[in-house]
């Protein structure tokens, strides 16, 4: 075991594999967060296996295929890990993850680490157009998909044939890997099922394997790839390395005040930066359980009240949550709720507050920053701000947008940060990156924020966002990827996706259109996009058909006026309130 390993900051590191397309935190900058005890010298799977050693009896997940205690998930993945070597997987290699929330997920999760694998944290509802981009971008090795989610949500459809599709002529995509299957299914050809592997395995020479992998590894190798909501064009890959994203759950765990005797619940997709860092990392870096679900609060709430969940993380697309007619019983357990995604209302504070759970929000991205409100702060403050950095060595500024200059506290600027676990740069993306961060290496959020002094606390306000994206319940939408796909279309001339307001998603896509003299409809539009491969969350929900995109004096596309046309509309045919 590596517990001992020396860092990088101790030895000569040989080159490892994506070292030449990524931008590396500075040397001095490694030392001094390893210095101040932030980052650690471990593996992420290290790390559990650290965890495991301590809790072993405690639950470590639990959902609604099973449970397993850490010692338990210790043990399985260790052999599902040294299975995974064993099919010729290669520490370093790629591995798409496309998987709902399941028990299974979580034991995908620490098997691929710990067979050195680099999880891609793809969606469920990734298609073809998705799928096929990043895979050849990161030169995927494998795909995990889950059995049987055909008609289901969040997955819609056959992902093992989906995958074995995919593989079809790829010049990396060797292995199709399958969860969730149930032991007696018949996989297609070219299928493998995850569970069985290292079933021939015992314990001790599973473990022996997995040991010599991670101690190959370096704690400033890249782990895990998660994917940018907020750039432009196609998502941009984020390389997450082990020490620092594991500092990342850690501080998010610290700031929240857990304990081994907290119970997690977790609902949206997990295989996301908020599902590991919230949720699969953050419970192991003090013992707590994972309560995993589904996003359906009908079944999510009942299994969170019946596992006596003590914390639990509520996106936009659960605010309604407090009115669900199983919430009470769960509400009783609580004694932490996190509202984050969008603005919380005074209602849903209140509603939530009602119950005698401490209620706050966090502000997080894939790309790093974390922002939660301080456990001693004041109703006011955890209500109408996201917070204050979640480590001591985090640097948040607000700039006057475009430029490098500070705005003064209480005005409204872009968020930028550096940090322990803020990306110094997207996996080659030499183009984004010179424009991404300040000269100083601080990365521009695309938020817009103010800083207000709220009982001592300099917290931060979100106000708004400068990126050019729609956020779908938490989903986001690149509105420069979705305007190419629909400039694709035969019939279009001119596209603008704009937001509409939705009282359950917070916003969804209208597009805007021009065409030749050809009326496009919604349903060509969808049919388009279909036939593109393109996931069906980013698909337009309205048309506007118009003679002219709306610009402004010097001729800039002017989506504000169009969003607020659109709204104007949606207000006029009573869909909004
Ligand atoms: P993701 O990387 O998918 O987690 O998305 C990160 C983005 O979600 C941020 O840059 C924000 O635009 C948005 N976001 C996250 N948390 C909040 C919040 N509490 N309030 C408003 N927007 C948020």
């Amino acid at each position: 075991m590596s517990t001992t390993h020396p860092g990088p900051t101790h030895r000569t590191r040989p080159t490892r594999r994506y070292d030449d397309r990524r931008v590396p935190f500075p040397p001095e900058a490694v030392a001094a967060y390893r210095d101040a005890g932030l980052w650690g010298t471990r593996t992420l799977a290290d790390e559990f296996r650290a965890a495991a050693e301590r809790h072993p009896d405690r639950d470590a997940v639990v959902a609604a295929e099973g449970r397993l205690t850490y010692a338990a998930l210790d043990a399985a993945t260790d052999r599902i890990g040294a299975g995974l070597a064993g099919l010729g997987l290669a520490p370093g290699d790629p591995v798409l993850v496309q998987v709902t929330n399941r028990l299974e997920t979580v034991l995908a999760w620490y098997a691929l680490l710990k067979a050195g694998l680099v999880p891609v944290a793809t969606l469920a509802a990734h298609r073809g157009h998705e799928i096929a981009h990043i895979s050849w971008a990161v030169g995927a090795r494998g795909h995990l998909v889950e059995h049987g989610t055909h008609g289901r949500s969040g997955a819609g459809t056959d992902l093992v044939a989906f995958a074995l599709e995919q593989a079809d002529g790829h010049p990396t995509l060797g292995h199709v890997l399958v969860l969730g299957a149930p032991a007696a299914a018949a996989l297609p050809a070219g299928a493998v099922r995850l569970e069985d592997l290292g079933a021939d395995l015992d314990p001790a020479t599973a473990r022996a394997r997995v040991t010599a992998i991670q101690e190959g590894l370096d704690a400033d190798d890249v782990a895990v790839f998660q994917l940018s909501g907020g750039t432009t064009g196609v998502p941009k890959l984020i390389p997450r390395q082990h020490a620092e994203y594991w500092y990342n759950a850690r501080a998010y765990a610290e700031a929240l005040g857990w304990t081994a005797d907290d119970r997690v619940g977790h609902l949206i997709p997990v295989v996301h930066n908020a599902g590991i860092s919230c949720g699969v990392h953050a419970v192991a870096t003090v013992g707590a359980c994972l309560v995993l679900t589904g996003h359906d609060l009908d079944t999510a709430l009942p299994l969170l009240a019946a596992e006596r969940t003590t914390s639990v993380l509520f996106g936009h697309v659960h605010y309604r949550a407090p009115e669900h007619p199983a919430y009470p019983a769960l509400a009783r357990h609580l004694r932490i709720v996190v509202l984050s995604g969008a603005k919380v209302s005074e209602e849903l504070f209140a509603a939530v507050a009602a119950d005698g759970a401490w209620v706050g929000q966090l502000f997080g991205m894939a790309e790093g920053l974390f922002l939660v409100t301080p456990l001693d702060g004041s109703a006011e403050l955890r209500r109408t701000t996201v917070g204050v950095p979640v480590s001591p060595a985090d640097e948040v500024v607000v700039l006057a947008p475009g430029t490098e200059d500070e705005v003064p506290d209480g005005e409204v600027g872009e968020l930028c940060a550096r940090g322990p676990y803020t990306l110094r740069g997207y996996y080659a993306a030499e183009e984004r990156n010179a424009e991404a961060f300040t000269s100083t290496g601080a990365y521009r959020t695309g938020d817009l924020a103010a800083i207000r002094v709220l009982d001592g606390h300099r917290a931060v306000s979100i106000e708004g966002r400068i990126k050019d994206l729609i956020n779908r319940g938490g989903e986001k939408i690149n509105a420069e990827e979705v305007e190419l796909l629909l400039l694709a279309h035969p019939h279009v001339v001119e596209a603008a996706l704009v937001a509409m307001p939705d009282p359950r998603l917070g916003e969804r896509g209208c597009a805007y259109l021009v065409t030749d003299g050809v009326p496009v409809t919604l349903e060509d539009v969808r049919a388009h996009l279909r036939g593109l491969g393109v996931a069906t969350f980013k698909w337009p929900e309205r048309v506007e058909l118009v003679a002219a995109l709306a610009r402004t004096r010097v001729g800039k596309l002017d989506k504000k006026a169009m969003a607020a046309e659109v709204a104007g509309k949606l207000q006029e045919e009573g869909v909004l309130a």
